[in-house]
């Protein structure tokens, strides 16, 4: 669980006490704090990397590098699906995610399940950039919570499914087990995908190995966990896993990656191709 420092001599830090590690932003001020029914949320004016955004002490995001996580967390799993048409986000309240998947013409859908409203009222204000595309007619904003959201989905009713959820702790916990997977397998098409944000294998690969035997044993044939950078999240490296119905990672639509119709800061074609790689102490250790 993350603990946040106030801001002492004009620093933010976060300190991740299992991994003995901690990051720190200078701060000019802070902007903003709530306590939602769900979680705190505070937002700061940072000197070097624009605003900020924490949760339960934890960095969220912020305006200088979301774009890592972002663009990580929707192209490559919509790339590859063949026809990723009816979109749902699980969590992505700063709506930064939602705006990536967006910027797919061939997405005609995307409903975006997040608990807490606060988040996204945070975001309109002091992250706008990311909120560019909430209005956008193929977008629906929802503010309950995703598990049950889930429950009550009906059979096939999604092509991908992003769970851009905050860690397993609070009401991200919920999000990480078989219960879950098993509403998610459900509510995607036979050749739907599920991908979520699933922490950093650098302190968190028995997490990965549950998280992956959680969704095998909820029906997905297969899983691949993608890697990047994330520089104020713990340890400054992260990971998606895609679990897939039918097919896997190899088969994705490479001409659409080099002919995309949209910027990017980081993601591209051999970038995207370099997720299909794992560092070898992941190959080792991934058994599932
Ligand atoms: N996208 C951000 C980034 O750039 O790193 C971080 C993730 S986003 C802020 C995490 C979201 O998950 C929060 O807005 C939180 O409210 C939401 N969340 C947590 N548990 C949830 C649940 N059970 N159902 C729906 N949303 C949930």
């Amino acid at each position: 669980m993350a603990s946040s420092v106030l801001p002492e001599n004009g620093w933010f830090s976060e300190r991740y006490e299992p991994g003995g590690s901690a990051f720190s932003l200078k701060i000019i001020k802070k902007l903003h704090e709530v306590q939602s029914p769900f979680q705190k949320i505070e937002v700061y004016q940072t000197e070097t990397f624009g605003t900020l955004m924490v949760i339960d002490g934890a960095t969220m995001v912020s305006s200088r590098e979301n774009f890592f996580y972002h663009e990580m967390m929707s192209h490559p799993i919509l790339y590859s699906h063949p026809a990723p048409k009816r979109v749902l986000i699980i969590g992505g309240g700063d709506c930064g995610t939602l705006r990536e998947v967006l910027r797919h013409p061939e997405v005609e859908s995307v409903q975006q399940v997040d608990i807490d409203e606060e988040v996204t009222k945070a975001a309109l204000k002091y992250f706008p950039e990311l909120c560019e595309s909430n209005n956008d007619p193929r977008a629906e904003l929802h503010f309950v919570d995703g598990i049950k959201w889930l429950t009550e989905a009906e059979k096939g009713r999604y092509d991908v499914i992003i769970v851009d959820g905050t860690d397993p702790v609070g009401p991200g916990e919920g999000l990480f087990n078989q219960a879950f997977y098993q509403s998610c397998w459900h509510a995607l098409a036979d050749n739907g995908i599920l991908g979520q944000q699933t922490e950093t294998p650098l302190y968190h690969m028995a997490l990965l190995n549950e998280v992956r035997g959680a969704m095998r044993h909820a029906g997905f044939g297969h899983m691949h966990t993608l890697t990047f950078p994330q520089p104020i999240y713990p340890s400054g490296w992260w990971a998606a896993t895609l679990a897939f119905k039918l097919g896997n990672e190899q088969t994705f639509r490479a001409d659409d990656i080099a002919n995309k119709p949209f910027e990017t800061e980081y993601y591209n074609l051999d970038i995207h191709r370099a997720t299909l790689a794992l560092p070898e102490f992941m190959r080792r250790g991934l058994v599932v």
